[in-house]
């Protein structure tokens, strides 16, 4: 079973415990439209790959492991994270919460 998205939002909180975000360089945003088009184009473009090579026969999801990928604009490099289902989480997790 894959993680849900508490268990990302866990992960990241404590991942970042203590980050603090860089002062956006744009200081009047109020014109602010969108996020970035080639993002997107950018992401689908990754994700067809990713099922050619599956189609191919090149990849084995089975043995991927990559389950998340985090684009850094300043390196251009793709790190990716393996994050775990989390037991105890409350959306997915194995313990049964009583409702108060
Ligand atoms: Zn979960």
């Amino acid at each position: 079973m894959t993680p849900c998205v508490d268990c990302y939002a866990d992960y990241f909180a404590e991942a970042l415990k203590g980050w603090k975000p860089k002062p956006h360089p744009v200081k009047e945003r109020y014109q602010e439209i969108g996020g970035l088009s080639s993002m997107s184009l950018f992401s689908a473009s990754y994700g067809v790959i990713e099922i050619i090579k599956y189609i191919a026969g090149l990849t084995d999801f089975r043995t991927y492991g990559k389950s998340r990928g985090e684009f850094l604009f300043d390196t251009l490099d793709i790190t990716y994270l393996d994050v775990k289902r989390d037991e105890n989480c409350k959306t997915c997790g194995e313990i049964v919460y009583e409702e108060a």
